[in-house]
């Protein structure tokens, strides 16, 4: 599990208590050999988490602490983006708390707009600037091209769309 170069599923939790959050699946790049051990992850994988099958087992206690480095997976900043931006999409607006109700209370992905290939090695990401809630809809379509959509063309679209609807 501490060999860098291999795929480890990673949970976090803020403490023993809360239940654990699947964040990815990581990359350990590097391992401080501390206590706790201090692991820095990389997250590669467009795999959104709640993609990950529920029947999928987790071996607890197999990560004492971790710096987490998913922009679009990482609790914190997660949380952070959608205290600024609330839980709606920030293409179309969908909510899941509104059509849900306590279901989907708080149900968003998070999708970081800056391009991998542009971020250098000292990058942190900045919650506000760098990330926006969108729903998991928009979300794949966006992630449907690569380099991914901006936000700006996918509301063009979904604007487009909408217009030759009310035509009709
Ligand atoms: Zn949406
Ligand atoms: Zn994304």
């Amino acid at each position: 599990m501490l060999s860098v170069d291999s795929d480890t599923y990673i949970l976090w939790r803020e403490d023993n208590k809360e239940p654990f959050i699947f964040a990815g699946i990581g990359n350990a790049e590097e391992v401080e050999d501390i206590t706790p051990v201090k692991i820095i992850w990389t997250f590669e994988t467009e795999i959104f988490p709640d993609e990950i099958s529920p029947s999928t087992t987790f071996r607890e206690g197999t990560v004492c602490k971790v710096s987490v480095n998913a922009y679009e997976r990482n609790p914190v900043v997660r949380q952070k983006c959608i205290e600024h931006y609330g839980a709606t999409c920030y293409v179309c607006c969908f909510n899941f708390g509104k059509v849900f109700g306590e279901l989907g209370e708080g149900f968003i992905h998070i999708h970081h707009l800056r391009p991998l290939s542009e971020i250098g090695e000292e990058y942190e990401v900045n919650p506000v600037e760098d990330l926006r809630p969108v729903c998991p809809n928009c979300h794949a379509m966006i992630h449907r091209r690569s380099p991914p959509l901006t936000i700006e063309e996918i509301k063009a679209l979904l604007l487009k769309s909408a217009a030759n609807y009310s035509a009709t």
